[in-house]
């Protein structure tokens, strides 16, 4: 899943990039009203979070660029205390929740976590399973064979995308684009290196194997023939 960061903030913004990395999340910052718009509109986020008062080009407005573009993903505003009034004005221009400064992180990854669930089937969001292979969105926990197997968070997001677009076949490119912030280099092998750890850790030490490499395209995971 991808998040929009948009906060000028230099230390809040590391820290919601960081951690929302490391909760397993793509996340990509802007430092600026207009730049956070251009990503928004160019890339394709599940989630943005967006600061007020940002340089350039405020939150709200901001928000409205990116729904007069098309872009539905869910807005989580972020607020300083003293502009909580303006939060009505946030709901009313279409965010779908807010979140006061300070705030804790817990906080903060459970908001992003119900912001990502809303509107979406429950089963079709909580667990991804292909045959005997199961990946739990909410708890980050995945088991094969009843055997529970650590992931870090770029091999389970790695993994996520291959099962919700399980049996086609995805090339580098949009592996790099769902996966990767975009800050990544396409000229290394990071991709063909984080997917054979993963296979490793998924499909070594079990039959059928899952994942397949299809060579000059890409990679797809197979849900295996029932018996
Ligand atoms: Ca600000």
């Amino acid at each position: 899943m991808k998040i929009l960061i948009v906060e000028d903030e230099p230390k809040t913004g590391d820290y919601l990039r960081q951690g929302l990395s490391e909760a397993g999340f793509v996340a990509d910052l802007a430092r600026t009203g207009p730049d956070g718009l251009h990503l928004g509109v160019t890339g394709d986020y599940d989630l943005a979070i967006l600061d007020v008062m940002l340089p350039g080009l405020d939150g709200w407005r901001l928000l409205q660029g990116l729904r007069a573009e098309g872009k539905q993903m869910p807005v989580l505003f972020l607020t300083a205390r003293d502009q909580l009034e303006d939060r009505v004005k946030g709901l009313e221009l279409g965010a779908d929740d807010y979140l006061v400064k300070p705030f804790a992180f817990a906080e903060l990854l459970a908001r992003v976590r119900t912001l990502l669930r809303r509107g979406k089937p429950k089963e079709a969001t909580d667990t991804l399973r292909a045959g005997d292979l199961e990946l739990d969105l909410m708890r980050r926990r995945v088991v094969r064979s009843g055997r529970r197997i650590d992931l870090t968070a770029k091999e389970f997001a790695l993994l996520e995308l291959l099962l919700r677009r399980r049996g086609e076949v995805l090339p580098r490119s949009l592996i790099a684009s769902q996966v990767w912030d975009m800050n990544f280099d396409s000229d290394t092998n990071v991709i063909e290196v984080a997917m054979r750890r993963l296979r490793a850790k998924i499909d070594d030490d079990f039959e059928p194997k899952l994942i397949r490499t299809v060579r000059g395209m890409g990679y797809v995971l197979e849900e295996p023939e029932p018996d």
